[in-house]
């Protein structure tokens, strides 16, 4: 991937459109825009208008000129900004490429790439580029911009920072141990690491809370039977997706569904699994059904994966029946949003139990309140402008966990006396941390990060 060649890629949507962009890197870039225009008197840097000349056609184009270091991936850059025709694309990319010359398509990623090596971008900013383009709702885009802003990469280095402060210290101690000299007591040491341990925990809470990059955020509905979750669901989604009976258990399997919000697209999921809260023997058969130890079996593993799906979903959405006295059924984390349900019904309004968490009071049937709802959700999956929560993708997820792991066990360590072993746990989350901003990336990890872009980026 990483050469000094010149390299070339469509960088804008694929024809048919009404303009294309193509863009070279690299030191033929501008040999290649005057062999292309005709003209030797190109500036150095700046906009100009010029016919390209492809198999005998002029086509009139704007081209805008980059020199280097003053460009994106710090390399003389030219952009050629066209009439999007497919068959002008395809000719042109295919008489540009000259392995001669030393111009050739440019892989995934590369221009990025090629910035990163430069010192124009660390790793997390790259990492942003790729979310911007992949983006397709407003919380992926906040977590390019910030991932662009440099706000993990920030945090990061100050870590960075203090932690390169306390191997030195403990180092310079290793070299002086025959004259029994100390830079760093024990005690300062621990406390040290504390404080690191404490910033990198933070790190990931913030991390979980604004939610995985995955595509779409998950929101899982959790209940006792007839509580109104299927209801509910189909009344978000507009259209009947769950089966709704008022026999407790009528929902069996999980059930998605997309939910459109105003900021993006969430993955509403219906968790029936859960309504199960007594042992599985206790659970009534449907006549005729697997009956006995089978059914045990397959509520157990139902269940399983219920609560699996509610520890791991974006947002933990408790619909509760008011009128139902019953507690709701145990989970491993607090949800995020109460729901209660059935407002229509006379007489049963404000008799909900107190919440800890936000509650909203919605009525499935008759549409009341939905629209608070959706906007208590939206604000759930995709935050606020500007809101809080850090953007890690799962990549640096695994490097500051494993660099949290290291840290720990140097603090064990650290009690006297094994300074070698605890300067070696040290360099080892210095590594980890180092990853997360490309500081200390074998080419393995940046490989894996470029290849995820598109070409042309
Ligand atoms: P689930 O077991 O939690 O999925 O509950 P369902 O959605 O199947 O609803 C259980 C019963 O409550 C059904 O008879 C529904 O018609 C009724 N129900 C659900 N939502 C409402 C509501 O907003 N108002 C009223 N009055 N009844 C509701």
């Amino acid at each position: 991937m990483l050469s000094g060649d010149t390299i070339l890629a469509l960088s804008s949507s694929p024809p048919p459109a009404r303009r294309v962009v193509l863009r070279l890197s690299g030191p033929e870039s501008r040999a290649v825009a005057r062999r292309l225009t005709g003209r030797d008197d190109l500036p150095q840097a700046g906009v100009i208008r010029a016919d390209v000349h492809v198999s005998g056609l002029a086509i009139p184009a704007t081209l805008y000129l980059f020199r280097g270091p003053r460009s994106y991936t710090a390399e003389d850059l030219v952009e050629l900004h066209l009439p999007g025709s497919p068959w002008l694309t395809q000719t042109l990319l295919k008489e540009l490429v000259s392995p001669s010359a030393g111009v050739r398509p440019a892989e995934p990623g590369e221009f990025t790439a090629r910035a990163f090596l430069a010192g124009k971008l660390d790793l997390t900013a790259a990492e942003g580029v790729a979310t911007a383009v992949a983006a397709t709702d407003a919380r992926q885009l906040r977590a390019a911009r910030q991932l662009l802003a440099g706000t993990l990469a920030g945090r990061v280095r100050d870590a960075v920072d203090r932690l390169s402060t306390l191997l030195a210290l403990l180092e310079a101690g290793i070299d002086f141990t025959d004259q029994d000299v100390s830079f760093i007591s024990a005690h300062d040491l621990r406390s040290g690491l504390s404080g690191l341990i404490a910033d990198l925990t933070s790190m990931l809470a913030e991390g979980a809370r604004f939610g995985s990059l995955s595509p779409h955020p998950t929101i899982a509905l959790v209940g006792r039977p007839n509580a109104g979750k299927s209801t509910l669901l189909n009344a978000l989604v507009g259209e009947t997706r769950a089966v709704t009976s008022p026999v407790a258990g009528t929902t069996r399997d999980v059930l998605h569904a997309p939910l459109t919000l105003p900021h993006g697209v969430a993955t509403l999921i219906d968790l029936a699994g859960l309504d199960h809260t007594t042992p599985p023997s206790d659970t009534p058969t449907v006549p005729g059904a697997i009956a006995g130890d089978a059914l045990d079996g397959i509520v157990a593993e139902m269940h399983a994966r219920a609560l699996a799906t509610a520890a791991t979903a974006d947002v933990l959405v408790l619909v509760r029946d008011p009128a139902d006295p019953a507690p709701p059924p145990a989970l491993t984390r607090d949800p995020d949003l109460v729901v209660f349900t059935k407002s229509d019904r006379s007489g049963d309004s404000a008799q909900h139990a107190p919440t800890a968490a936000p509650h909203v009071v919605v009525s499935a049937r008759r549409g009341d309140n939905l629209p608070a709802l959706i906007d208590t959700l939206d604000r759930l999956c995709f935050g606020t402008e500007g809101g809080h929560g850090l953007a890690l993708t799962a990549r640096h997820v695994r490097h500051l966990t494993a660099a949290r792991t290291a840290l720990d066990h140097a603090r064990n360590l650290a009690t006297g006396g094994r300074d070698e072993l605890t300067a070696s746990a040290l360099r080892t989350a210095l590594d980890d941390l180092g990853a997360v901003t490309g500081a200390v990336s074998p080419d393995d990890v940046l490989g894996r990060v470029f290849s995820t872009f598109c070409i042309g980026k």
